[in-house]
């Protein structure tokens, strides 16, 4: 079956968009702002908060990276009155380029964010970009508290930076990790990999910073939660956050009736093919879900 499905994901990736368009729909809320803050709302209607991300990475010229910034500096506009914040990536806005690029346009957009008294992520990318990133958040942190970053489990670094990072103010993403990483520098074992995101789970939250636990690993979730209860963490301490439209059973549904705070990442923009192809190549089950779906309307 798993090469059946890998056979199939990679003639996905040989086929006009628009009938990719079907497979891509349950992860992207569409192209425009406008289908984000619907996507938003539907979300919020059921109980769960949001954070939106303009798809794509890397940007080429200082040019282009100012336009992602004016993209973004519109959408805190766009979601005022919704239960939403916003994540964005440093490539995005320029740090490829020169981390000074980066930081500035990060600086405005959180002007932005506190003018509207908002919050903003900065997500983590690939390790070469992890110092430069955690130093900008630091920079960030000096001028409004509402301000996160994302730590990643595999890096071997990870509970030294928790520990570093430790404070009222530190409000940490922690996820596993999704670029492909050195073993010298990254733990590649799936198991050592979620032991080591329970513990930077319970390193944050022994600590004083805020957790926002991103995860689809259901027993991961479960084993969280039972640690929190046992240790009364109390719930403005943390978060669970999910990626849109990675299927999770009941899970969310019983987490809300629970009273936690459940996030999903939302992402939209021109850039949908390539990240829902990779959400695709994760999870290739998601097709006979998609197909189930169309045969059923
Ligand atoms: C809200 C959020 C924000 C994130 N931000 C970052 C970031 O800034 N930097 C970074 O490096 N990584 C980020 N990630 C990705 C993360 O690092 C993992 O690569 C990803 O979540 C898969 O790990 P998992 O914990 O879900 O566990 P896994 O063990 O990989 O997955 C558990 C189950 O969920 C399914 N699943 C997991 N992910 C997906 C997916 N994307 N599509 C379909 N099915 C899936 C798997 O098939 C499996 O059944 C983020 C993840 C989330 C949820």
């Amino acid at each position: 079956m798993n090469l059946i499905n890998s056979i199939l994901v990679k003639l996905l990736t040989l086929l006009p968009k628009w009938m990719v368009k079907p497979f891509a729909s349950p992860y992207v809320a569409g192209v425009t702002a406008d289908k984000a803050v619907e996507t938003i709302k539907s979300l919020n209607k059921r109980g769960y908060v949001a954070t939106v991300d303009i798809l794509g990475e890397h940007v080429a010229t200082e040019k282009e990276s100012y336009e992602i910034r004016d993209e973004y500096l519109n959408l805190y506009d766009r979601i005022k009155g919704l239960d939403a914040n916003i994540s964005l990536k440093p490539t995005h806005l320029g740090m490829e380029i020169d981390p000074v690029l980066a930081e500035n346009n990060l600086v405005n957009i959180l002007e932005k964010a506190k003018e509207n008294n908002n919050f903003m992520r900065i997500d983590m990318e690939n390790s070469p970009y992890t110092d430069a990133t955690i130093d900008i958040y630091k920079k960030c942190l000096n001028k409004y508290d509402k301000v996160g970053m994302v730590l990643q489990s595999y890096l071997k670094r990870t509970a030294q930076d928790i520990s570093n990072l430790d404070s009222e103010k530190f409000n940490c993403r922690i996820c596993k990790g999704i670029y492909r990483e050195s073993e010298e520098i990254a733990y590649h074992n799936k198991v050592k990999i979620h032991e080591q995101f329970f513990s930077d789970v319970k390193a944050i939250l022994s600590g004083k910073g805020y957790a926002a636990i991103a995860t689809h690993d259901i027993p991961l979730i479960n084993k969280i939660e039972e640690w929190i209860i046992e240790n009364k963490i109390p719930f403005d301490r943390f978060e669970f956050q999910v990626l849109y439209g990675v299927p999770m059973g009941n899970r969310l549904v019983e987490l809300l009736e629970k009273g936690y705070k459940v996030r999903n990442y939302v992402p939209f923009g021109e850039a949908w093919f390539d990240y829902s192809i990779r959400r695709l190549k994760e999870n290739p089950n998601i097709m006979w879900y998609v197909l189930g779906n169309m045969f059923k309307k």
